[in-house]
């Protein structure tokens, strides 16, 4: 079936809800999820966001565009920093105003509280930036934005999984989608196609991101021949449960909680000698391996401890009480008493679709516009986080980015009239998805699934060298051949999950070649990617931007310049 709407929005997170509600009244707007909306990953945002609202103590934007450029390691585009430190106060209020149920500090205000790299006056000691309603800001937010959506009569199409993004005259003018619940495939006219399809960090065996994490936007737009910008930058969340990655907020470490090694020291003392615990994630998580690499885990094991025994039982349920939950589920253990076993866990992808400031997709490296394209959100790179994202600053990349871009598609459809398609777009699809189920080989995603996530954890985490990479990049190669020889027992229509996940791991597999090949072409090492064959920063040769073009051969790598305007590269210490 045909169906049509002048935008269509792919993912129901915070960055395509907050785009949708932006464009209500103006357009007509769908938004598109293969899951339930607010079950998107937003929803399992803990921490918080970052605002200068400084409400706990003295802040200002131009301290928060500091750190959050000095935490990139100098790699994020300035001009993109400067404008979401400036509007996150405007973020915050209008959440309030939405109806989030913000925690509130003692003079009945909006509580802050610290995070990783965010301090006062331009690095001198931690500062309270992050607005947070408990540890679970994010499904407060998902909540109220969903609520909105609703009230708005905002359509969904929820449960319907994007195969295929369709292009015709150079314009994206639509998408084909399968209705999980049938099978039966659509295609949706628009005029404008928002991206907000979140990250891809189920490509990796430890990870805090949820099951359907998996990375199919980027695919949809490499695919169509959109490069993937800055794809190295893979952040590692130091305190993941151990063995599980499930994810113990910073907020832990922001309220008082200490790391300490085999031998009970506070080690990040020695890692970062002004904000110790609260360093930024990269510094933190390199720190942890580096204890673990001397023999100095828990009982010489490959992991650490989180102590928050010292903070006190009333402020860990108040502050932390669904960290506190997941650990007593899933370990047995009460933080309350005892510490907690953590070791890093892949959390968050810097890179992403290179979009301009307004969420347009860019196609090249000077810069072209893709047209009827924009992208938002995790599957984004404007680029904010350039080389490693600060704690509390996705969210507002999502608010403010979700917003411009739904700004930017409302002004820019008014040129355009819907497009009369010269080919069927579901026969392709349709062709597509026989041909994958008709195969009879031997191999099962599940197996290549393991092998991949087991590949990048071992080649691409945080520590990579040349060697690793170029043994990853073979193994992959030899995966996707693989691949071809899959078999799908499920030959049904109705939620053919083993369906859609055979697609998604075709996308987590060309991912993870970009990934790879942009890890082994950046010869330096710069936040979130460390090389230990070049374990220095090189602003001489590298202070650019990678951009992975798909061609026969595989991923080619060429470059774009970094957006300097405020602070000149410095040595990053903390
Ligand atoms: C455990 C955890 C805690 C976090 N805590 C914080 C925090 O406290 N503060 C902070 O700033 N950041 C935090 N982050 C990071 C932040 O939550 C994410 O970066 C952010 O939620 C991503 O939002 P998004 O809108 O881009 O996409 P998501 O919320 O991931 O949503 C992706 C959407 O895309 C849809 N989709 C994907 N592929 C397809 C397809 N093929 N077809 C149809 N639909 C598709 C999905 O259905 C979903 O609706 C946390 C992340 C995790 C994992």
């Amino acid at each position: 079936m045909n169906f049509q709407h002048d935008i269509v929005i792919v993912g129901a997170g915070l960055a395509g809800l907050q785009a949708a509600v932006e464009c209500v009244g103006s357009a007509d707007v769908a938004v598109v999820s293969k899951v339930f909306p607010t079950r998107s990953h937003s929803c399992a945002a803990q921490g918080g966001i970052a605002a200068s609202i400084g409400n706990e103590e003295e802040d200002h934007w131009e301290w928060h565009m500091f750190d959050t450029t000095k935490g990139s390691d100098y790699l994020a585009d300035q001009d993109a920093v400067e404008i979401m430190a400036r509007d996150a106060p405007r973020v915050i209020y209008e959440l309030e105003h939405m109806g989030v149920p913000f925690s509130r500090n003692a003079q009945g205000k909006i509580a802050q509280r610290n995070f990783g790299g965010h301090t006062r006056d331009y690095g001198k000691a931690p500062v309270k930036r992050a607005c947070h309603a408990s540890d679970r800001t994010g499904r407060v937010s998902m909540d109220t934005l969903y609520e909105q959506c609703v009230r708005h009569k905002i359509k969904f199409y929820p449960e319907h999984y994007v195969l295929s993004l369709i292009f015709d005259s150079g314009r994206c003018v639509g998408l084909v989608t399968c209705d999980l619940p049938t099978g039966e495939l659509h295609f949706i006219a628009a005029k404008a196609v928002l991206l907000a399809t979140g990250g891809c960090g189920r490509i990796y065996k430890t990870t805090s991101n949820s099951f359907a994490t998996t990375g199919d936007g980027f695919n949809l737009a490499y695919q169509a021949g959109i490069p993937l910008e800055d794809m190295e930058f893979v952040q590692f969340h130091p305190t993941g449960i151990y063995p599980l990655g499930i994810l113990v907020s910073e907020a832990a470490r922001g309220e008082g909680g200490i790391l300490r090694n085999g031998l009970g020291e506070q080690f990040m003392e020695r890692y970062a000698p002004t904000v110790k615990d609260l360093a930024p994630r990269d510094i933190v998580s390199r720190a942890i391996l580096t204890e673990i690499r001397e023999g100095r885990g828990i009982d010489g094991k490959d992991y650490v401890h989180l102590d928050l025994t010292h903070l006190g039982e009333e402020k860990i349920l108040k502050k932390l009480w669904e960290i506190t939950s997941f650990v007593r589920i899933y370990l047995g253990i009460d933080p309350v008493r005892e510490p907690v076993p953590v070791q890093p866990t892949c959390h968050y992808i810097m890179g992403g679709i290179p979009t301009d400031i307004d969420g347009r997709v860019l196609a090249d490296e000077s810069g072209t516009i893709a047209g009827g394209l924009y992208a938002a959100g995790e599957c984004a790179c404007v680029s904010v986080h350039g080389a490693n994202r600060l704690g509390c600053n996705s969210l507002l990349d999502l608010l403010v980015f979700g917003r411009r871009s739904g700004m930017a598609m409302k002004e820019d459809i008014s040129k355009y009239m819907h497009h009369l398609l010269s080919f069927d777009p579901l026969k392709i699809q349709e062709e597509k998805i026989t041909g994958l189920l008709s195969r009879e080989g031997a191999e099962t995603p599940g197996e290549l699934r393991r092998k991949m996530q087991s590949l990048m954890m071992e080649h691409c985490s945080s520590f990579r060298n040349e060697k690793g990479l170029r043994k990853g990049i073979e193994e992959i190669r030899s995966l996707k051949e693989r691949y071809k020889d899959i078999r799908i027992k499920n030959k049904g229509k109705n939620f053919n999950y083993e369906l859609m996940e055979a697609i998604e791991l075709g996308h987590q597999l060309d991912i993870s070649e970009v990934i790879l090949v942009s890890a082994l072409d950046r010869k330096e090492s710069r936040g979130a990617h460390f090389r230990e064959d070049f374990p220095a920063r090189d602003d001489r040769n590298y202070l650019k931007h990678t951009l992975a073009f798909q061609t026969a051969s595989g991923p080619e790598v060429k470059h774009k310049p970094v957006k300097v305007t405020r602070f000149q590269p410095q040595a990053r210490r903390y």
